[in-house]
């Protein structure tokens, strides 16, 4: 008889909802965009309620179109945009307020405060992450701060905080299980990832009641059971939940130490796994949790760069010079190199490893035999040496050579950028068949915690890979062109 797991895969921009066998092939996808809340310059929100309902049709959704009968799903992995922070009364179920967004700069003042403070070294120290509204704590704060009595019922035990993968668990179990897990809690910036608890300081610190907190569970193994209203009397077990990246991770088998995928969507997210190593960045990456399976904790590093795939979709809705994504690769190969043009899509500041906000992007190189095959060939090489600069940052903290870097996301579906990544990097690039890494890995995850899979051997072998590409290019060729590539960036930032 056939088996299935149901992996819920909740986004920024949409929900969706993918049906695994369990020999992880996909048997359906359902997907409902997600309205983006703008109340004010630099702030994004979403309905709570809205992601739970969009995520609740994109269920309803797989199984019509795949036929299968509940009865035949066994599991549930849970994956979602992480940081996103929702406040709501424990009775009701009612958020206070919308859910806060990752990409929300409302907190950015308080988090300048902070920087000033003692507190500074203090977080980076413990949580492994930099002072940043990106990160949740501040978001909860600011709730907590801005909501009439939202600070006194937190205190009487009448609030609840999640990040989204709570908030789900918590109204598919119906009220049953306020919970998240290791990879979700260590992007909130109140969890201290290495006495692997709540950090009271800081919790004092932002005036944040510790029992509103979620209890922190393993990335795989049971949280709960589905309520019997949600699947017509049939019970599931939610047994895999893991931050996207992270479960992108998981989902591309990178368990051994040193082993790095990066995700080519809007932006790019790059992570090395570095075992039970927990590596404090010299070079500006942050330090996250992986997971944590059959009690032990993985650590990861994360570097990740703003404008990838964005860069692409820029030439096409704002420059107009290609109609479609896909098209770039085209014209990128019509061309034997760039023309020496490096275009620097610092659109929004750049990120890991420079994280400078306030310089914006440039075209360095142009001549009058400069013509829009270059240009195009430009962005997707510029892709490739962020990416480079991101790695370098990884083998210098992990002290340690990068051998292969698996790739997912949009972007990865281009011939020309992955052979140009392995070009530039000297390294082999491992494109899976299934490019749905982070779905995958919270799949992964959920069928491992309830048995469909032994270990984690049992999963790498079940994995598939697609093409590898292997570097072609002369080593003078490579340092030429990356170190145009790093002048391109110090002109951009100014140096
Ligand atoms: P996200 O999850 O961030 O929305 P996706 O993984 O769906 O991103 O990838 C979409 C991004 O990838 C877009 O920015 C798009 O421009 C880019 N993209 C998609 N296909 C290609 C392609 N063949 N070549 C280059 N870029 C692509």
């Amino acid at each position: 008889m056939n088996e299935y797991i149901l992996s819920l895969d909740q986004g920024t921009t949409s929900s969706r909802a993918i049906l695994f066998d369990t020999n992880s092939n996909i048997i359906a996808i359902d997907q409902k965009e997600l309205t983006q809340i703008y109340p004010k310059q630099g702030w994004v929100e979403h309905d709570p309620v809205e992601i739970l309902n969009t995520q609740l049709e994109t269920i309803k959704g797989v199984l019509e179109k795949s036929g299968v009968t509940v009865k035949k799903i066994k599991a549930i992995g849970v994956t979602n945009q992480r940081e996103t922070t929702v406040l709501w009364d424990k009775n009701t179920g009612i958020p206070v307020y919308n859910a806060i967004v990752w990409q929300c700069k409302r907190t950015s003042d308080m988090c300048e405060e902070i920087k000033k403070s003692s507190l500074n070294s203090y977080i980076e120290e413990n949580t492994g992450l930099v002072v940043d509204s990106y990160f949740s704590a501040t978001k909860i704060k600011w709730i907590l701060d801005n909501i009439p009595d939202a600070r006194e019922k937190a205190h009487n035990g009448q609030l609840i905080f999640g990040t989204i993968d709570t908030w789900l668990i918590w109204n598919l179990t119906n009220k049953k299980v306020h919970a998240t897990d290791y990879s979700n809690a260590s992007r909130t910036m109140l969890y201290n990832i290495k006495n692997l608890c709540w950090d009271e300081t800081i919790l004092t610190a932002l005036d944040i009641p510790s029992n509103i907190l979620p209890e922190v569970k393993q990335s795989s193994g049971v949280f709960g059971y589905t309520d019997h209203k949600v699947f017509d009397d049939v019970i599931i077990p939610i047994s895999g939940v893991a931050g996207d990246q992270q479960a992108a991770l998981f989902g591309q088998a990178c368990f051994k130490e040193g082993t790095v995928k990066n995700t080519y969507g809007t932006g790019c997210f790059i992570l090395m796994n570095t075992g039970n190593k927990l590596i404090k960045s010299q070079n500006k990456l942050v330090t996250t949790i992986a997971w944590a399976i059959d009690n032990e904790v993985e650590y990861a590093l994360e570097g990740s760069v703003f404008i990838a795939g964005a860069v692409i979709q820029w030439l096409r809705d704002e420059l107009g010079i290609i109609s479609r994504a896909e098209e770039s690769e085209i014209c990128a190969s019509s061309v034997a190199d760039s023309n020496g043009i490096y275009i620097v899509p610092a659109f929004v500041g750049l990120g890991a490893p420079y994280w400078n906000m306030h310089c914006r992007g440039s075209i360095h190189g142009l001549t009058r035999g400069s013509n829009r095959n270059h240009i195009v060939r430009a962005a997707l090489e510029s892709i490739a040496f962020q990416t480079k600069d991101v790695l370098n940052a990884m083998e210098k903290d992990a002290k340690m050579k990068v051998r292969t870097l698996k790739v997912d996301g949009g972007a990865a579906n281009n011939n020309f950028l992955m052979q140009f990544q392995s070009d530039i990097l000297d390294v082999d690039v491992e494109r899976p068949k299934i490019l749905e890494s982070t779905a995958l890995g919270a799949a992964y995850l959920a069928g491992l915690g309830i048995g469909i899979w032994k270990n984690k051997n049992e999963i790498k072998s079940n994995r598939k890979v697609e093409k590898i590409f292997k570097s072609t290019m002369a080593a003078d060729e490579r340092n030429k062109l990356f170190a145009g590539w790093q002048e391109a960036v110090r002109k951009t930032i100014g140096e």
